[in-house]
């Protein structure tokens, strides 16, 4: 059902001025009066025109590129007039201030033309979600994910899933419904099988790396002794890279955090407090803490120092540091030997990290589930697989019904209707 809220919103959609050009979305089923108020005329649909801008007394506001975009067909599923200003700061304020002055207008906010386009069917949460990450997308590998997913890869394979999931319950509804006609007396036979397969298709999205690692990068902590080398190797890892803007959470004080795209692939480096024992000092103790603490949070801990029982570990390599002092005798067992000072080793350890990430983070252009898709899409696989082993086809339904319900809320949606219309059409109810 299209929602149709009675006020118009109109905000600057383009970046923050001055500008080349600055673009102001007008949404809403005030947004032809708008853009006549405006140019003098409404232009005919879907054509670009130039139009000088004025307000209610006339005053010349801006020539400008306008377009009159007609609902349904539109990014909101409403009316949209889209007005392509001089980008300078006093032009768009005038003409926002014009807009502002029309009644039934207003400004509009954070996110809000997105949630129209989701309230009027254009486009589902995931999708949504995916557009989220798309405009916040630092690095090729997470602009290329967030692209699946904001057109529509999830929510393609969601409509899928759904279909056979309501197939499964149709079945499961007929034998409760007709359990005295012969035909539909039983659960098919590949009943078990059916959902298995489901089960397993939907374990495949489950088992993908997630859009958090994705999203805030892959961590990587630098740790040992104090005077290892790790400082050093930390800004030679960083810091000719391109830096990556977006907060990472849970960084502390003491510890040094820098976000850089290596090759495409986001990454996090962070640089801890030396590690030693027998410090009587207690701050130096609380730097170790935190030490521990992100080490063990970590993606990947590059170990510089003596080996222990922790560089075992698949998440710890052990780097052979400062390789070019010659006193040093280097470990053989280490997974890398730099040097931070000339550089040696330096190259090789950077392309390891970037493919040890790459196997952790969703492949180019995968979509990958956040925590709440993963979470919803866990519960509708835990139903599938309740509903395979019931003996009971009463509470069969019952577990396909909350897998179903667990995918409407993954993609927004929710509703019985459809259940009813696949139940009728597959079974001949009329006859
Ligand atoms: P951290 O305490 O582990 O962070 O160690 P630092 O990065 O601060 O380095 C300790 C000392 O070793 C400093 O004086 C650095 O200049 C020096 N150093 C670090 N890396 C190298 C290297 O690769 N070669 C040489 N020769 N000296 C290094």
């Amino acid at each position: 059902m299209p929602v149709t809220p009675d006020d118009t919103i109109f905000a600057l959609s383009s970046g923050p001025p001055p500008a080349a050009i600055a673009l102001v979305r007008i949404s809403g089923v005030g947004a032809g009066g708008a853009l006549s108020a405006l140019a003098g005329k409404l232009p005919a649909p879907r054509r670009a025109v130039a139009a000088t801008l004025r307000d209610s007394i006339g005053e010349t506001l801006d020539c400008a590129l306008v377009l009159w975009l007609p609902g349904p067909g539109t990014a909101t599923g409403e009316d949209i007039a889209e007005l392509h200003l001089h980008g300078g700061r006093a032009v768009v304020a005038a003409v926002e201030a014009a807009l502002a002055a029309l009644p039934g207008l207003r400004r509009a906010g954070a996110g809000e033309f997105t949630r129209r386009a989701f309230a009027n069917g254009r486009i589902d949460l995931a999708e949504a979600e995916g557009l989220a990450d798309l405009l916040s997308a630092e690095t090729e590998l997470q602009r290329r994910s967030a692209l699946a997913m904001a057109s529509g890869a999830l929510s393609r394979a969601v409509e899928e899933w759904r279909t056979r999931l309501l197939v499964l319950s149709a079945s499961v509804e007929a034998v409760l419904d007709f359990s005295d006609e012969d035909d539909v007396a039983a659960l098919p036979a590949a009943f078990a099988a059916d959902c298995a397969a489901l089960a397993g298709d939907l374990d495949t999205w489950l088992a993908r790396p997630c859009a958090e690692t994705l999203r805030d990068g892959f961590r990587v902590v630098l740790a040992g002794p104090p005077n290892a080398g790790k400082s050093t190797l930390f800004n030679a890892l960083t810091q000719s890279e391109a830096a990556i803007t977006s907060p990472v959470p849970g960084t502390t004080r003491d510890v040094i955090t820098r976000s850089v795209a290596l090759d495409g692939v986001p990454f996090v480096f962070i640089d801890t407090a030396g590690l030693r024992e027998g410090s009587e000092d207690p701050i130096e103790q609380i730097g170790m803490d935190r030490a521990r603490g992100v080490a063990a949070a970590a993606d990947l801990v590059l170990w510089l120092g003596e080996k222990d029982d922790s560089a075992d570990r698949a998440s710890v390599w052990l780097i052979a540091a400062q390789i070019d002092r010659t006193a040093r005798t280097i470990d053989p067992t280490a997974h890398h030997a730099v040097s931070a000072l000339t550089g040696a080793g330096i190259a090789e350890l950077r392309r390891a990290l970037v493919d040890r990430a790459r196997t952790a983070l969703p492949a180019p252009g995968e979509a990958a589930l956040g925590e709440r898709q993963h979470r919803f899409l866990g519960q509708c696989r835990e139903g599938i697989a309740l509903a395979a082993t019931q003996p009971d086809p009463l509470l069969a339904a019952e577990h396909l019904r909350l897998a179903r319900l667990a995918l409407d809320r993954l993609v927004g949606r929710s509703g019985t209707e459809d259940m009813l219309d696949t139940l009728f059409g597959r079974f001949c109810i009329g006859k």
